[in-house]
């Protein structure tokens, strides 16, 4: 029953694995002392120009500021390039209001362990350390874990899975970026949306390989990080375990003909979530269409109002064939 990718129990419980983007409060100094009036005839302070939309995703390795013992794992993620096809996918579709910089870096701010990215969605963190950490993990699990069928042979190395699962782990921070700078409604958890772009991103554009590669490293980080404690069950992220099957579920969702068989078939994906999953993909999918919709750049919008559109109309059928199995679906929990 291999519902883990490993080789031990599952009931290990624990949380982490990624960074939040935390909310920063500004506190701004509006000072209303009693008595304070306009003086007339002094000019009213300029107001900033309203930025226009026009702002760049920019990947930089700051690579004066990478220790020798992280450039191997840093080469893995800068020669695979993933950083910058999730840049130019952004800059191809999205208007920002303002230039996002992702930089891989050494110089952070004070207690950046991992991936970050700030209160305002302009910069993204990612420490080199944090994917020789990650590289660390996989070169574990290719020693200590089966090759899921799904997974390609010659992608199954340290090197190429670090690589994916950073993609994955970057789609998270840029979800987050997004999140910030156009200020989108959220209704849930920002944590669980910024997984979801993740998804979203690497499902329609990549393929299934980063969902794969994230799941594979968020199962031994949910290996190491043992029994979950108070802190792991309240932190502002699903528990690590749950985000692996939430990985795994989009996954499937978005085509269950071709995953149902190796995901579900094989043990990967309980067959008491799969039911679930074709609907919550056509939603997370309809959500970020939506949500990005009124933000597309003018070269994107007639294709990604087409995208929206298919989004919405799989979204209908999709809820409309799983009313269809519900009385079976909730009589077999
Ligand atoms: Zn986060």
């Amino acid at each position: 029953m291999p519902f883990r990718f490993g080789k031990e129990p599952a009931s290990v419980l624990t949380s982490g694995g990624g960074r939040r983007g935390r909310a920063g409060v500004v506190l701004a100094g509006a000072l209303l002392a009693a008595g304070l009036t306009p003086v007339t005839g002094v000019p009213a302070v300029a107001a900033d120009p309203t930025p226009g939309p026009s702002g760049k995703v920019t990947v930089v390795y700051e690579d004066d500021a990478i220790k020798a013992e992280d450039r191997r794992a840093v080469d893995a993620v800068r020669r695979s390039r993933v950083l910058e096809q999730v840049a130019d996918w952004a800059n191809a579709s999205v208007a920002l209001p303002h230039d996002l910089t992702v930089k891989v870096t050494d110089k952070v701010p004070p207690g950046v362990t991992d991936a970050v990215t700030q209160p305002d969605g302009r910069t993204i963190y990612i420490l080199p350390a944090f994917l020789t950490e990650i590289e660390k993990s996989l070169d574990e699990v290719v020693k200590t874990v089966e090759r899921p069928g799904l997974f390609p042979q010659d992608k199954y190395n340290a090197r190429d899975l670090t690589a994916l699962s950073t993609q994955f782990i970057f789609g998270h921070e840029m979800g987050h970026a997004l999140q910030r700078q156009l200020m989108l409604p959220n209704l849930g958890l920002e944590e669980d949306a910024a997984d979801g772009f993740a998804s979203f991103y690497t499902v329609n554009e990549v393929g299934p390989d980063p969902s794969m590669a994230a799941a594979l490293l968020f199962d031994e980080i949910a290996r190491k990080q043992g029994q979950l404690t108070l802190e792991g069950f309240a932190s502002d992220h699903p528990v690590t375990q749950q985000r692996v099957f939430n990985f795994l579920c989009y996954l499937d969702g978005s085509d269950p003909e071709r995953f149902d068989r190796p995901l579900v078939g094989a043990g990967y994906l309980p067959k008491s979530r799969a039911p679930l999953c074709p609907q919550a993909w056509a939603m997370l999918d309809h959500g970020w269409w939506t949500q990005l919709g009124p933000h597309f750049t003018e070269a994107f919008r007639a294709e990604g109002d087409k995208s929206r559109a298919a989004a919405r109309e799989r979204l209908v059928a999709e809820t409309k064939a799983f009313a269809e199995k519900l009385d079976e679906y909730r009589t077999s929990q």
